[in-house]
């Protein structure tokens, strides 16, 4: 057996993480921008929290609340020139996986000037100045992978900024999500599930891995009764948060498969959430296995006999439903197979007529 484990962000997991480990913000920096989406952290107490932290340690910082979901190239550079301009030495990003991601990105930008959205995806191994994440979804795991995730207009696409930014440090307390609204709620629930799937069944996957993917069902199988009884405690709270860090790490050392590629235009073109759009494929996707036997060890740790079990929850809890062509599912699935970053990690031969199916029979239902 052979196997490699990286986790280098240092996790802080419970209530009033931020407060009680302040002095963490003045070792990494002494001057932080802190990076929102519009008003979702002024709401939640993030905001609040982070900014006691750092006034009580004597860390200066400046605010940029401009990112909007699925951030683009173009809100990353106005980040970081306001970043550079007033020399910051780290990042921090609270939110959901969008400012989160952002951070990460605006932290590139920073420490290397002669970088702009036209020559990122060229620019080979860059650094970055230090991140620190509060997540405020359970869903994407941002706080503990290094990928960010971003939207390149130019390519009429979603992608991997194609850099490796661990944050330094991850400040995880749930009672930041105890106000997010149901669909918000199921949607990065949703996508946190899709990372434990494709992880587990990823050509990537090890056994250390599997730790972290076996775990995150074991958690999912108390969270989908809960989501489905709309008994959002927070209890439940902190254990979806708990399975959003387990899926994070898991895909911080598989990467994603084939959900996740797939999702991006139908996030890109036709506006699903992020979760959402991962999750509208994950049942076709598990079907389309040759080999069943990991699936079957899955569905067990959740509690299913058999996988339709699995997709009446995903009935329950999700209804997609967009105005999609055969002619469209043609395109994505041919601009799907030509990027193999994602096919690679998938552990079974597919090609584009299996693409094509996957997308025509969780779309194209009626
Ligand atoms: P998001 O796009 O960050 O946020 C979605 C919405 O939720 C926004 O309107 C936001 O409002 C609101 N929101 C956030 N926290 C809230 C709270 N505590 N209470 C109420 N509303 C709240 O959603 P996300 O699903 O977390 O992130 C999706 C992004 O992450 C996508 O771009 C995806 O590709 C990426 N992703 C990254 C990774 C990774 O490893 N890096 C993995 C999976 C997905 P505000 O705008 O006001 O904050
Ligand atoms: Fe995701």
């Amino acid at each position: 057996m052979q196997f490699k484990f990286y986790m280098p962000t240092e996790i802080h997991f419970g209530e009033d993480v931020i407060i009680n480990n302040k002095e963490v913000f003045s070792k990494i920096g002494s001057k932080a921008l802190i990076v929102t989406g519009r008003s979702s952290a002024k709401k939640n107490g993030s905001y609040d929290d982070v900014k006691k932290a750092l006034s009580q340690t004597g860390v200066e910082h400046l605010l940029f609340d401009e990112v909007e979901e699925n951030p683009s190239l173009e809100t990353i550079e106005k980040g970081s020139e306001i970043g550079k301009s007033n020399n910051v030495d780290f990042i921090i990003g609270i939110g959901g996986g969008s400012p989160m991601d952002a951070a990460k990105a605006i932290a590139v930008f920073i420490k290397n000037p002669e970088i702009h959205k036209d020559n990122i995806f060229s620019a080979g191994k860059l650094d970055s100045i230090p991140v620190v994440a509060v997540p405020t979804t359970s869903g994407t795991g941002s706080e503990v992978t290094q990928y960010s995730i971003v939207t390149s207009n130019k390519e009429k696409t979603k992608k991997n900024l194609g850099q490796s930014i661990f944050p330094k440090a991850a400040f995880i307390d749930s009672k930041y999500t105890f106000a997010l609204p149901y669909e918000i709620t199921v949607n990065t629930a949703i996508d946190a599930f899709t990372h434990l799937v494709e992880g587990y069944l990823n050509t990537n996957s090890t056994n250390m891995s599997d730790v972290f993917g076996e775990k995150g069902f074991e958690l999912f199988k108390y969270c989908f009764e809960k989501l489905i009884g709309k008994e959002l405690s927070p209890e439940f709270r902190e254990k979806v948060m708990m399975a959003s860090v387990m899926g994070g790490i898991q895909i911080a050392h598989t990467g994603t498969s084939l959900p996740h590629g797939m999702g991006y235009p139908l996030t890109y073109f036709k506006g699903l959430p992020h979760g959402l759009a991962n999750g509208v494929l994950t049942i076709e996707f598990l079907k389309s296995f040759k080999e069943q036997r990991k699936i079957d060890r899955m569905l067990n740790i959740l509690g299913f006999r058999h996988l339709a079990e699995l997709e009446a929850v995903f009935n329950c809890l999700i209804d997609v439903k967009i105005d999609i062509t055969e002619d469209e599912i043609y395109e994505y699935s041919r601009s799907f197979i030509a990027n193999k970053n994602k096919l690679k990690n998938h552990p079974e031969e597919a090609g584009l007529e299996d693409i094509i199916r996957i997308y025509s029979k969780s779309l194209l239902k009626n």
